[in-house]
C-alpha cells in the first residue's frame, strides 16, 4: 500500500487541478491520498467526484493544513480525515479566508512602498481558484526578476521580519486542534522538522501540541536527514503521538514525488490504524 497524507492542488498554493492530482497519483500507484489544501478544502468535493468516475480505486481522505501561530513561528496543523463539510469548520476556515486576504493585500502595500507596484493583481491571476499564499508573491517576484529565485523573494521580502513580512494573524495551535476535533478527524503536527527550531524548542512545541489534544506528527515528510528521521520517530513514542507520512508535493519537480520514499519507521502507531476506509492490512503500508 502507498499511502501520502500531504499534497496542494491549485486551491491554495499546489499547481495541479485535483483532477490532475488525481491522474498523478494513479500514475504513481497511491492507495491513500489525502489533499491537504492551506485553510481551505476547496478540492475535496471536486476530488471525491472525479475519484468516483475512476476504474483504479484510490482512497481519498478529506483533509486541510491550517496555518497557526506559536510565538511567532508559523506552525501548519494537519486535519486528515475530516467532515469537510462541516458547518462550524466552514464558517472558521471562511474566518481564516479572510484572514489570508488581509494579509495579501497588506504584503502587497508593503511591496508597493518598496517600489513594486501591482503585484496583489498578478498574483491574484496566478493563483486562479486559488485562494492568495505567500508561494503566489514569491513566483510574481521571480518572474519579474525582482529576486534570482523563489527562496530569494523570501530571503529578502516575504520572509519573517523581511521587508514586505506581515506578521499573520493566525488562530493558536489549540483552536486549529479543537477546529479539526470537533470536525471529526485526526490534528497531526505537520513536518515538524522545517521550523528551524532548536531541540529544545521542538521538544516544547510537541508537548503543548499534544496537550492540546493533537492526535499525531509527521514522522516521514521532505527533506529529512536519516538521523532526523530518527530523532522524529523516537519524539512521537516518547510523547505518545500517532504516526503520519506525506510528500507535502505542490507540483511535479525533482525533489518530489507523490507517494514516494513514505514508509514509516517499524513500532510506531499509524495515524490512519483507526480510520474505517482502510482495512487492518494498511498498517503494513508503505512497506
Ligand atoms: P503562507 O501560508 O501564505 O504563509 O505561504 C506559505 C507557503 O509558502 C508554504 O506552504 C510554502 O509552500 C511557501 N514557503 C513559505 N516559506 C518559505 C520559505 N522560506 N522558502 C520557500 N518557500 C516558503
Ligand atoms: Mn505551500
Ligand atoms: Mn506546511
Ligand atoms: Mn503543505
Amino acid at each position: 500500500m502507498k499511502i501520502d497524507l500531504h499534497c496542494h492542488s491549485h486551491y491554495s498554493d499546489g499547481l495541479l487541478s485535483p483532477q490532475e492530482l488525481i491522474d498523478r497519483a494513479h500514475n504513481m500507484q497511491v492507495d491513500v491520498l489525502a489533499i491537504t489544501d492551506h485553510d481551505t478544502v476547496a478540492a475535496i468535493d471536486e476530488a471525491l467526484a472525479y475519484q468516483a468516475g475512476q476504474k483504479r480505486k484510490l482512497t481519498i481522505i478529506p483533509g486541510i493544513e491550517i496555518s497557526t501561530r506559536w510565538h511567532g513561528f508559523d506552525i501548519h496543523i494537519l486535519g486528515l480525515n475530516i467532515d469537510h463539510r462541516h458547518p462550524e469548520f466552514c464558517v472558521r476556515l471562511k474566518e481564516q479566508a479572510e484572514r489570508r486576504e488581509e494579509r495579501a493585500r497588506e504584503i502587497a502595500d508593503k511591496l508597493a512602498k518598496a517600489g513594486i507596484e501591482g503585484v496583489y493583481e498578478d498574483a491574484q491571476k496566478l493563483a486562479g481558484p486559488g485562494q492568495l499564499t505567500r508561494a503566489h508573491f514569491a513566483r510574481v517576484l521571480v518572474s519579474r526578476n525582482q529576486v534570482k529565485d523563489f527562496d530569494g523573494a523570501f530571503q529578502h521580502y516575504l520572509g519573517k521580519d523581511k521587508r514586505a513580512f506581515v506578521k499573520p494573524k493566525w488562530p493558536e495551535i489549540g483552536e486549529a486542534v479543537s477546529w479539526i476535533k470537533d470536525a471529526g478527524g485526526n490534528a497531526v503536527l505537520a513536518h515538524p522538522a522545517r521550523y528551524d527550531l532548536s531541540a529544545k524548542w521542538l521538544r516544547r512545541l510537541l508537548i503543548e501540541f499534544a496537550q492540546a489534544g493533537g492526535h499525531g506528527m509527521e514522522v516521514i515528510h521532505p527533506q529529512l536527514a536519516p538521523d532526523m528521521k530518527r530523532q522524529l520517530a523516537s519524539y512521537a513514542m516518547e510523547y505518545g503521538l500517532a504516526a503520519s507520512c506525506g510528500s507535502d508535493f505542490h507540483f511535479p519537480n525533482r525533489w518530489t514525488e507523490l507517494g514516494k520514499n513514505l514508509s514509516l519507521p517499524d513500532g510506531l502507531v499509524p495515524i490512519w490504524r483507526d480510520w474505517p476506509q482502510l482495512d487492518v492490512h494498511c498498517q503494513t503500508a508503505n512497506a
